[in-house]
């Protein structure tokens, strides 16, 4: 099996360097191939995402990537930035499924901004549309308002829709999900006011008739972001589109205290997968060698999961993480009183000693 490397700016060789070596003692026969992108891509090739770089991650069975910017690129052109990596990563590759789990491993409850009772234990997953909603929607623009009130006024304009298909293949991926944890899904939409989400009520209602086993909610997004920080362990598993999923899973993220801690997936149809950490590229920390590299690593763990169909390897990797945490280790920013601070590489050794 082959991983595409793609270690990115910033922290991201710092972190991708300790998941490569969780990987690597595994005991399995993966082909691990590196390649620039982002900012690396830019300055080897002139691109964020070389060509070169594209063709691994085509020709790859997963990708497991870093992160990608620097304030330095903030001056160039929009389509020479690193971010467009990923973008391109995404569009090229047809990552339609953003799968973000929210785990608040009892160990950290102290460093949630919830109260420990409310978010100790807390283990939901947020599945989120990537490739449609009002984000690429068509058309869009800035023009003289046509009609309305502010007629002749500029105006700002986007298009929110989703095609059936589209909503089909997120809802099945949500359902299987749900399928293999709690048998709870929660559908997000704001069907009372948008025609694209009665839409989406709908089909995803029908998509429910293929998974009977699993008991399927509607929520508006705005009582869905109440309940998040009300009660969010009433949750399981979460599906919504692109927009409103890009509010709540960072919504979620905070719950559980510390970015440096959290995986994500992002899947085509057939479960190949671009796996990241679902921060940025901690430009403020890079080279310092204190980035905490255990959200790459669950990153690794949801990759053996769900592209390389390891799932007991998967299991290993994340019961080392807790074993590690378990034993008090602590990179800074999730350090507490009474814990061993230590860095980025100690954290990654940590949890290869923790394998064994
Ligand atoms: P960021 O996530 O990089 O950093 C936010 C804060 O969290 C910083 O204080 C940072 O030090 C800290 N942090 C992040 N990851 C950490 C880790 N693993 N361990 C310890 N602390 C960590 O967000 P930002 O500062 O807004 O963005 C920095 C750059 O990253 C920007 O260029 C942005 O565009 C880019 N970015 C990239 C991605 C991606 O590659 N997918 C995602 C988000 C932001």
């Amino acid at each position: 099996m082959k991983i595409a490397i793609l270690p990115g700016d910033g922290i991201g060789p710092e972190i991708i360097e300790q998941a490569v070596k969780v990987l690597s003692a595994l005991g399995e026969k993966f082909e691990m191939e590196t390649a620039p992108v982002g900012g690396a891509g830019y300055e080897a090739h002139g691109h964020p995402l070389p060509e070169a770089t594209l063709k691994l991650a085509q020709q790859a069975d997963a990708i497991l990537f870093g992160s990608v910017g620097d304030w330095k690129y903030d001056t160039l052109e929009r389509a020479l930035r690193p971010e467009q990596a990923i973008l391109g990563l995404r569009k090229n590759l047809n990552l339609f499924a953003n799968l973000r789990p929210a785990i608040l491993y009892p160990e950290l409850a102290g460093a949630s901004t919830l109260k420990p009772e409310v978010v100790s234990g807390l283990d939901i997953l947020i599945i989120r549309e990537l490739t449609g909603d009002i984000y690429f929607g068509q058309p869009r623009g800035m023009r003289e308002a046509p009609d309305g009130p502010f007629k002749g006024a500029r105006e700002g304009f986007d298009t929110m829709r989703y095609a059936e298909p589209e909503i089909r293949r997120i809802a099945h991926v949500a359902f299987q999900a749900a399928q293999k944890r709690g048998k709870r899904l929660t559908s997000v939409d704001k069907a009372n006011v948008l025609e694209t989400f009665q839409f989406w009520k709908e089909v995803v209602t029908d998509v429910h008739k293929e998974y009977p086993e699993v008991a399927l909610d509607h929520m508006y997004v705005d009582n869905a972001a109440m309940q998040l920080v009300r009660a969010p362990k009433k949750f399981d598993v979460i599906v919504t589109g692109n927009m409103f999923g890009d509010i709540l899973s960072d919504a979620a993220a905070m719950l559980t205290g510390s970015i440096g801690m959290l995986p994500s997936a992002s899947l085509d149809a057939n479960n190949k997968g671009l796996y990241e950490p679902s921060h940025g590229s901690a430009p403020d920390i890079a080279g310092k060698g204190i980035a905490n590299p255990l959200a790459t690593i669950l990153s690794a763990a949801m990759m053996l999961r769900f592209s390389l169909n390891k799932p007991e390897q998967a299991d290993r990797v994340e019961s080392a993480v807790k074993m590690v945490l378990a034993q008090g280790l602590r990179t800074a920013d999730i350090h507490e009183q009474g814990c061993t601070r230590i860095g980025t590489n100690e954290m990654g050794d940590a949890v290869v000693k923790a394998l064994a």
